[in-house]
């Protein structure tokens, strides 16, 4: 597990009589993984620690934490997933861009899984599907940065790079090894809370919802959204009425957790060899790498879902390395700078035994560029051996973020439903099925993109603009949002 083995095990095998040309030619899996064989490869936004020895203190103290999450919660989401690919369900995942640590706090927590389960409701409404929802939350803490520093009053000092590396005052930039620790505690209580308050009942569809539609200024819009809202209220009436709940479905729904798996010393440690679940079945041939199998396999127990980044998934790299060996289900983000044979080659690394639902593409191009781009990417896919079994995500937000002239980072809400309007147009003309979508949003009253029926506009950025790192629609546009898709769905 150490470092040095796994070095030596790649050792062995370039000296074991098989020649370097025939190791690049050997299947991926062949190769020996162990949840620190990613350092012996090139890594992308590595982090530089000044202190070695509290690195390993932090380290160590992780190694013994108890899982924050089980195989069999795992397991149940990657089936999950696998309806999604099946286009049996949709799947909804979205949370705050950079999570901070002051976000565990019982507002901020419950706004935010209330927000979730409306929107699930109204997905629900307008695919007719049931509806996966995966929160990005309780464990986002780490943030690629396209510089390492940046300039602040002419001062040229390290940038934010989430919660679990420094912090964003301007005197806390150095990495500090203890946040480490602090991250998982911090995903700790938030899931505490979140599973505490589902078990309470705040998803219980027999109290009232409050929709809040008194801001939609368009009376056209707010007819059309106020008749969906009594659509989803009259059937759940309905369903309450004829005692459609008797398996206490109305009560309480899953929720799972997600964030982008980048600081591998802390996803490392917080993988564990555990127990399959039962009803997970058994390995095929050939799918358990480096030991006899003993009903055992590696599970990341820091979330549910982790996906990589769009600026660390390079084939040979640490974190794709990293991802290949776990058996949680796993997003990809990819975009414009994603060749057709790099996004099979990913497919092929991270999922040689193609398992359905087992990878999910989040698609990130810009409301410009999707056109041009997502095309190719399908055909290339659904065309291989992997066709029907990705989960198609689009994420509309990450490839239409711009500054304003006064350089405060936006999104207009119209770029961001064009890309998925796009989106879902082009996967109906390749016959292929979006399965979902994943965007950035809070619960709480922000000002950080333009648009949507309240109205914003860029002199409102600076009313309320919380964000650390990239701008998240509001509760009312993340909302309206999930209208607009069930719309297009209904036709
Ligand atoms: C993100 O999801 O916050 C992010 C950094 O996205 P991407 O990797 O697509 O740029
Ligand atoms: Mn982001």
């Amino acid at each position: 597990r150490s470092l040095k083995s796994a070095g030596n095990d790649i050792a062995e095998l370039t000296t074991n009589g098989v020649s370097p040309s025939s190791v690049t030619q050997l299947d991926k899996e062949s190769q020996p993984w162990t949840p620190s064989s990613w350092t012996t490869k090139p890594i992308k936004q590595d982090a530089v620690y000044p202190d070695h020895k509290a690195v390993e203190k932090s380290l160590t103290k992780l190694d013994r934490l108890p899982p924050i999450v089980t195989p069999m919660e795992i397991m149940k989401l990657k089936a999950s997933l696998r309806d999604v690919a099946l286009g049996k369900a949709f799947l909804l995942q979205g949370g705050d861009c950079a999570e901070l640590f002051d976000y565990c706090e019982e507002n901020a927590i419950e706004s935010k899984i209330k927000l979730l389960l409306q929107m699930s409701l109204v997905l629900i409404w307008g695919s007719n599907k049931p509806v996966v929802r995966i929160a990005r939350m309780a464990g986002q803490y780490a943030k690629p940065r396209s510089s390492p520093t940046e300039m602040v009053d002419g001062k040229e000092i390290p940038s934010f790079r989430g919660d679990i590396l420094n912090g964003y005052g301007l005197e806390e930039r150095t990495l500090d090894p203890e946040r480490l620790v602090s991250a998982y505690f911090h995903s700790a209580s938030t899931l505490n809370f979140i599973r505490a308050s589902i078990s309470s009942g705040i998803a219980d569809l027999h109290g009232p919802l409050d929709w809040g539609l008194g801001h939609v200024q368009d009376p056209e819009l707010q007819s059309k959204y106020s008749g969906i809202v009594a659509s989803i209220t009259d059937s759940l009436r309905f369903m309450r009425t004829v005692g459609a709940d008797t398996a206490g479905q109305l009560q309480t729904v899953d929720l799972y957790t997600s964030h982008e798996g980048l600081l591998l010393e802390y996803e490392q440690r917080l993988t564990r060899r555990l127990k399959r679940p039962s009803s997970t079945p058994a390995p095929r041939e050939g799918q358990v790498k480096s030991q006899a199998d003993d009903g055992k396999a590696y599970y990341n127990t820091s979330a549910h879902f982790l996906w990589v980044g769009d600026r660390t998934r390079q084939i040979d790299g640490a974190h794709i390395e990293y991802f290949r060996g776990i058996e949680n289900p796993i997003g990809v983000k990819i975009g414009p700078t994603t060749s057709s044979s790099d996004l099979l080659a990913l497919l092929r690394i991270l999922n040689p035994h193609i398992e359905v639902g087992k990878i999910t593409l989040i698609t990130r191009y810009g409301a410009s560029k999707v056109r041009g781009l997502l095309p190719a990417h399908i055909k290339i896919v659904e065309g291989s051996e992997y066709a029907r079994s990705v989960v198609w995500q689009c994420d509309p937000m990450h490839g239409n973020t711009k500054s304003t002239s006064t350089g405060i980072k936006t999104r207009q809400f119209a770029d961001i439903f064009s890309e998925l309007q796009e989106t879902l147009a082009i996967h109906k003309e390749q016959g292929s099925y979006l399965g979902g979508v994943h965007l950035e949003l809070t619960g709480d009253a922000v000002t950080e993109c333009t648009g949507g029926s309240e109205g914003l506009g860029e002199d409102d950025l600076s009313l309320n603009y919380t964000s650390f790192c990239d701008p998240r629609l509001n509760e009312k546009q993340a909302l309206e949002m999930a209208f607009l898709i069930a719309g297009h769905f209904r036709g």
